[in-house]
């Protein structure tokens, strides 16, 4: 069974991440206006003031935001108002955490998974917000056997069902919850899926890398995250827990898991 402490361990590695990236991003502004600073002098003085203004801004948005995402994730209680800062925190952190994971040992795929982690418990965190009217589960097509003919990306329908990968028990579930399905060979077509089906929600399953730049591409729609699993290696025959997307339906239609 999940435990608390573990959930709060696998979030650990992205917030810490972000905690560190936000002293190193404060202390490169400091060290930039203490450099600039002296010849600003020479500009009108509402130059400075302006800029003054702006940096401090910035600071206090992304500051004020990483913190109501640190509690909001730990917590799994909505702090997250108002909508905006956890986007705009999480694109301005996101690089540096990859950059500073590196330095510290970790792999990408690790702050990645850590990132997901912590974009569902926002996601917990804020479901009172979200409207389950139109559910997308959109599937990464690598979830189809390898040798399977059928053209399921074009429609789900061409599938025929025979069993030899987990492709029929999700749309065995798709047909149970009476919700959209889509499955897509990659970021661009997932983009003109969201575009063309307009879901309030979706539930994606695909790699660490595919979800992290999916949650982040198709904000605002609230993403909940699911890893796939490889048992033969990347892109090949992958597949997933399918109590995972059942308990992320039950969080979206229930309020729990
Ligand atoms: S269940 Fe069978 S027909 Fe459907 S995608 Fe998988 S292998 Fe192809």
């Amino acid at each position: 069974m999940e435990t608390k402490n573990n959930k709060n361990k696998g979030k650990g590695i992205f917030l810490f991440l972000s905690i560190l990236s936000l002293l190193v991003l404060i202390l490169l502004v400091i060290s930039l206006w203490y450099l600039i600073s002296p010849r600003l002098d020479s500009f009108h003085p509402y130059i400075t003031i302006g800029l003054k203004l702006i940096l401090g801004l910035s600071i206090i948005v992304v500051t004020g935001g990483l913190f109501l995402i640190v509690l909001s994730a730990l917590t799994e209680k909505d702090f997250l108002f108002p909508h905006g800062e956890k986007q705009i925190t999480i694109k301005v952190l996101f690089p540096i955490n990859l950059f500073l994971g590196r330095l510290f040992g970790w792999s990408k795929d690790q702050i990645r998974e850590s990132f997901v982690a912590v974009n569902n418990s926002l996601f917990k965190a804020t479901r009172k917000r979200i409207n389950p009217d139109s559910i997308l589960i959109l599937l990464s097509h690598c979830l189809q056997n390898y040798d399977c003919p059928q053209k399921i990306t074009a429609d789900y329908h061409n599938c025929r069902m025979c069993g030899k990968c987990q492709i029929s028990q999700i749309i065995e579930l798709r047909d149970i919850y009476s919700i959209k399905l889509a499955i897509a060979t990659g970021g661009t077509l997932a983009r003109k899926v969201v575009v063309e089906k307009k879901p309030t929600v979706i539930v994606a399953v695909a790699c660490e890398r595919d979800l992290t730049s999916g949650i982040q591409d198709v904000y605002p729609v609230p993403v909940y995250g699911i890893l796939n699993q490889r048992p033969y290696g990347p892109c090949m025959n992958t597949r997933v827990d399918i109590g995972r997307i059942e308990k992320a339906l039950n969080i979206i239609l229930n309020g729990r898991a």
